[in-house]
């Protein structure tokens, strides 16, 4: 139902960034919130990322680079032809800022 936004990629040679957009619901924690994603694009589990402090704007750690949190079989499954690629996922909160 849902569709995946992705971004084209390209087989990604040795050192490069494999990124893609994943999906993000902000979360709060103890002490800071935290970018949740559900189903990595990469591996499909999920990770969770640092959201910044709670007095804080979450928002401005969504939309940027982050590396993906895979474990490394996932990983390698996923980076068969180019193992030393970097993988990395563009956060993309499902809800806008002050929706909540
Ligand atoms: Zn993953």
């Amino acid at each position: 139902m849902e569709r995946q936004p992705e971004v084209e990629v390209a087989t990604p040679a040795h050192g490069e960034r494999l990124v893609r957009v994943a999906r993000a619901r902000l979360e709060p924690g103890r002490f800071s919130w935290i970018w949740v994603v559900d189903a990595c694009p990469f591996c499909g589990q999920s990770h969770s990322h640092y959201a910044g402090p709670r007095s804080g704007d979450p928002y401005r750690y969504a939309g940027v680079a982050v590396v993906a949190r895979c474990a490394m079989t996932d990983r390698r499954h996923f980076l068969m032809h180019a193992p030393q690629a970097g993988l990395w996922y563009v956060l993309e909160p499902l809800e806008a800022p002050g929706e909540a």
